[in-house]
């Protein structure tokens, strides 16, 4: 039996356990909170997931053509009045490697010179974009210094759909006997390959270089603290 006098007593004291009890939630509702971000995080992570696929449907048919996003593609082609003549072929030179990086930027973090960036469409005579060329840069450096040790300042890619190509690099130093100049070989798919040189303008050993072509000087822009320039090269299928 249980005293009247007791009861209140009784109350009293499970009204005050429960309270003890009711307070433990207020740390277990602290997760909720920081599960939104990871809400946020995860949803950020489901988005950059799906922007690769989107970039490979955008371009399904050669594994070369994302190298060339959209953004750096030119945008301005040079016009061409058919019938064009041939890219003139240069001599290939001793520093030639075979082997070079698919890249289209030669630039390093720390490599030196001038930026320059060069864009164009490689051609046939008749002003028809070749897609899916070939080619391959390779070049000294800012102080005329080629890597003939490793694949500084070299590099091969492939035109785009539209014939475009896009390049990063630097405005090459000048070396003994030769002006500033970049060496490239562009090529068709299954066609010749086109060995020649671009050249810079308003270079004074242009004039004492034998090999020099002032039709392979590049129109150079100021872009920024760098230089751009664009040009085309015309090439034979077969
Ligand atoms: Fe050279």
């Amino acid at each position: 039996m249980i005293a009247r006098w007791l009861i209140p007593a009784l109350l009293a004291s499970i009204l005050i356990t429960g309270c003890s009890v009711s307070a433990s939630p207020t740390p277990q509702s602290e997760p909720t909170q920081v599960s939104l971000p990871l809400v946020e995080s995860a949803g950020s992570a489901a988005q950059a997931a799906t922007e690769p696929s989107t970039l490979q449907e955008s371009s399904p048919t050669e594994v070369s053509t994302p190298q060339i996003p959209a953004t750096q593609a030119p945008t301005a082609a040079i016009p061409c009045t058919s019938p064009v003549n041939l890219t003139p072929p240069l001599t290939e030179g001793p520093y030639f490697m075979s082997g070079s990086p698919e890249r289209t930027s030669l630039l390093e973090a720390d490599t030196p010179g001038t930026r320059l960036t060069l864009t164009g469409t490689v051609l046939t005579v008749d002003c028809q974009p070749v897609a899916n060329a070939l080619l391959e840069f390779w070049q000294a450096d800012a102080n005329g210094v080629y890597d003939n040790s490793g694949y500084t300042l070299r590099g091969h890619q492939f035109t785009n759909e539209a014939g475009q190509y896009y390049l990063e690099t630097v405005i090459p130093g000048i070396y003994t006997g030769r002006t500033e100049h970049i060496h490239v070989k562009v090529q068709a798919p299954g066609g010749p390959v086109l060995t020649t040189q671009l050249f810079f303008p308003d270079v004074a050993e242009n004039q004492a270089d034998r090999i020099f072509d002032p039709s392979l000087v590049l129109p150079l822009v100021p872009v920024g603290d760098g230089q751009a320039a664009e040009h085309n090269f015309i090439i034979a299928l077969q």
